[in-house]
C-alpha cells in the first residue's frame, strides 16, 4: 500500500504548517499554514504549490492559528473546493481570523502601494475577504473524539490543549498509525485543559517550538510585575504584542489576577487593540467544554476571568489611532504577536523611541521577525520601510506561549504505550529540533528524524507486520 507523506512547510521553521499525505492517489492536506516572520518567510507564501490544489481531496487542520489555516483562502483561490475538517471551536474561530487576516493581506499590499516601499509594483495581496469567505464555506466542523471515515483512512481528533479548539490528529490508515501533534499546550496551564494522552503511534510528527527550552512558571507574574512597574514608575506604556486568539486570554487572565491580588492598580486602563479579541472572548463562552475557566464567572462582565477591571476593547481603526497619542499608565494588547504587521507595527513607531514605555513579549518570536531582533538587542528597528530608535525597556515571558516546554513534550510522548518507529520533528528552528532530537534519543531511545522542508518520505514502510492472534 502506498502511503506518503511530504513536509511542505513548519519543517525546520515554526510557521507555514503544512504536511501532504498521500494515500492509494488520495492527497490529503494536514495543515495550511502561512509562513510568517521576515520578508524571506513571507514570499514562502508566494511559491507555486507543489500540486495542483484542485487535486487535494481534503484539508485537516489541527488549529486556528494563522501559521496553521491562514494558507487556506490563498489555496481556495487557486481552486481548492473540497472540504476542510476542523473541529467546532477552531471552526468558530475560523469564522473571525480568516476574515481578518485577509483584511491584513489587503491592508499590507495598499499600504506598500502607497508609500512605494515594496518590491513588487503593484503589490497584490496575497488573498481577499472574498477569498476568505469561499474558504469558511467548505468548513466542516466535527466533534472531539470522534472518528472521521475518508476515502483509505480513519482520523480523529484529541485535545491539544493549545488554544481553544486546538487538536492533535490521529490516522488509522490500514494498517499504519500515524499521529500529528499539532502544537501541544501545557499541562498547567491555567485557561486550557492539558493535551489528552496519546495511545499508539507506527509515525509521530511532533511540534519542537520549544524544545530547548523549559518555562518557569511562577515568573510569570513577576515578569508582569517588573514590566508594570517599569511603565507605573513612569508613566509609560505596556505593549503587549499578542494573536487576539489565544495568548490575549492568557494575558488577560494573569492581569486580572494580579489585580484581584492587590500587586497591580485596579484602575489600570488595558485596551485591547484588536477587531477580533470580543468575539474570540464570546467563543470562549460558546465552548465552555474545552477550557478551564468558569461559564457563571465568564458570562457576567464584572467577574469574567477574561478582562481586567478596566478592558477598553478597540475595534475601529480611528480609535486604535487615538491611542498613539493616549498618555500613560496604560496597557495596549494589540497583534501581531512576533511584530510581523498589524496593528501593533504603528504602536511600535509611537512608543519604541520612548524609554517611559517597555514591550513585553509573551509568545514566540520566529527567527527574522522584527520580535526577534528586539528580543536580541537591536538597537532600531525599520517599520514601513522606516527607521526607528528603541528606547522603551524589553521584557519577555515565554510561559505564557500556550507551548509545551521540553519537559512538557516529553512527558506527552510518554503517555503512548510504545516507541513509534520513527518520529519526525516539525515546528521548531534549528536549535530546538537539535536539542529535542538529543533528549528523545537519550530518555527515550525513540528513533527521531527532523523533517526537512520539501522532502518526502515512505510511510508504509513503518508499518507493523500485522500481529495475528
Ligand atoms: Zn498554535
Amino acid at each position: 500500500m502506498s502511503i506518503q507523506m511530504s513536509f511542505l512547510g513548519a519543517a525546520g521553521t515554526v510557521t507555514g504548517s503544512r504536511h501532504l499525505l498521500h494515500v492509494q492517489g488520495r492527497h490529503y492536506l494536514i495543515d495550511c499554514g502561512l509562513f510568517q516572520g521576515g520578508r524571506r518567510m513571507k514570499e514562502l507564501n508566494w511559491e507555486p504549490f507543489p500540486m495542483d490544489p484542485e487535486g487535494i481531496d481534503a484539508i485537516l487542520l489541527s488549529h486556528a492559528h494563522i501559521d496553521h489555516s491562514g494558507y487556506l483562502p490563498r489555496l481556495v483561490r487557486q481552486g481548492f473546493q473540497g472540504p476542510i475538517y476542523a473541529t467546532q471551536a477552531t471552526c468558530a474561530l475560523l469564522e473571525i481570523m480568516l476574515p481578518d487576516s485577509a483584511y491584513l493581506q489587503e491592508q499590507d499590499a495598499a499600504y506598500a502601494n502607497k508609500t512605494g516601499y515594496s518590491r513588487h509594483k503593484p503589490a497584490l495581496p496575497l488573498y481577499t475577504a472574498a477569498d476568505a469567505e469561499k474558504a469558511l464555506g467548505l468548513l466542516s466542523p466535527l466533534p472531539f473524539n470522534q472518528a472521521l471515515s475518508l476515502d483509505g483512512l480513519e482520523v480523529t481528533w484529541r485535545p491539544a490543549g493549545h488554544i481553544l479548539g486546538s487538536a492533535f490528529l490521529e490516522f488509522h490508515i490500514a494498517g499504519l498509525q500515524v499521529v500529528f501533534s499539532g502544537d501541544l499546550g501545557r499541562y498547567d496551564g491555567k485557561v486550557m485543559q492539558p493535551p489528552a494522552p496519546g495511545d499508539q503511534a507506527d509515525v509521530l510528527l511532533l511540534e519542537s517550538t520549544y524544545g530547548n527550552r523549559l518555562h518557569s512558571d511562577d515568573a510569570i507574574q513577576d515578569v508582569m510585575v517588573e514590566a508594570l512597574e517599569h511603565t507605573l514608575q513612569e508613566g509609560g506604556v505596556l505593549l503587549i504584542p499578542s494573536f487576539a486568539v489565544g495568548r490575549t486570554q492568557q494575558v488577560l487572565y494573569h492581569l486580572r489576577r494580579l489585580q484581584d491580588q492587590g500587586r497591580i492598580p485596579q484602575d489600570l486602563p488595558v485596551f485591547i487593540d484588536s477587531p477580533m479579541a470580543v468575539e474570540a472572548s464570546h467563543i470562549y463562552c460558546r465552548f465552555g467544554d474545552d477550557h478551564n475557566l468558569d461559564i457563571n464567572l465568564l458570562m457576567d462582565e464584572r467577574t469574567c476571568p477574561l478582562r481586567c477591571r478596566e478592558t477598553h476593547f478597540v475595534r475601529d481603526v480611528e480609535e486604535s489611532k487615538r491611542l498613539n497619542t493616549r498618555p500613560g499608565p496604560a496597557v495596549i494588547l494589540s497583534a501581531s504577536g512576533m511584530l510581523s504587521g498589524g496593528r501593533i507595527l504603528h504602536h511600535l513607531k509611537w512608543r519604541l523611541p520612548d524609554q517611559r514605555n517597555a514591550l513585553l513579549f509573551v509568545g514566540y518570536q520566529a527567527q527574522g521577525t522584527r520580535g526577534r531582533l528586539l528580543l536580541d538587542g537591536a538597537e532600531q528597528v525599520r517599520i514601513h520601510g522606516e527607521r526607528f530608535p528603541v528606547r522603551a525597556r524589553i521584557f519577555q515571558a515565554n510561559a505564557l506561549s500556550g507551548h509545551a516546554d521540553q519537559a512538557e513534550l516529553l512527558r506527552w510522548l510518554e503517555t503512548f504505550s510504545r516507541a513509534p518507529q520513527q518520529t519526525f520533528l516539525v515546528h521548531g528552528e534549528p536549535e530546538s529540533l537539535g536539542a529535542l532530537q538529543a533528549k528523545i534519543q537519550q530518555d527515550l531511545g525513540w528513533e527521531t528524524t527532523i523533517a526537512e522542508r520539501g522532502t518526502t518520505i515512505d510511510l508504509s514502510a513503518f508499518a507493523r507486520p500485522t500481529e495475528d492472534a
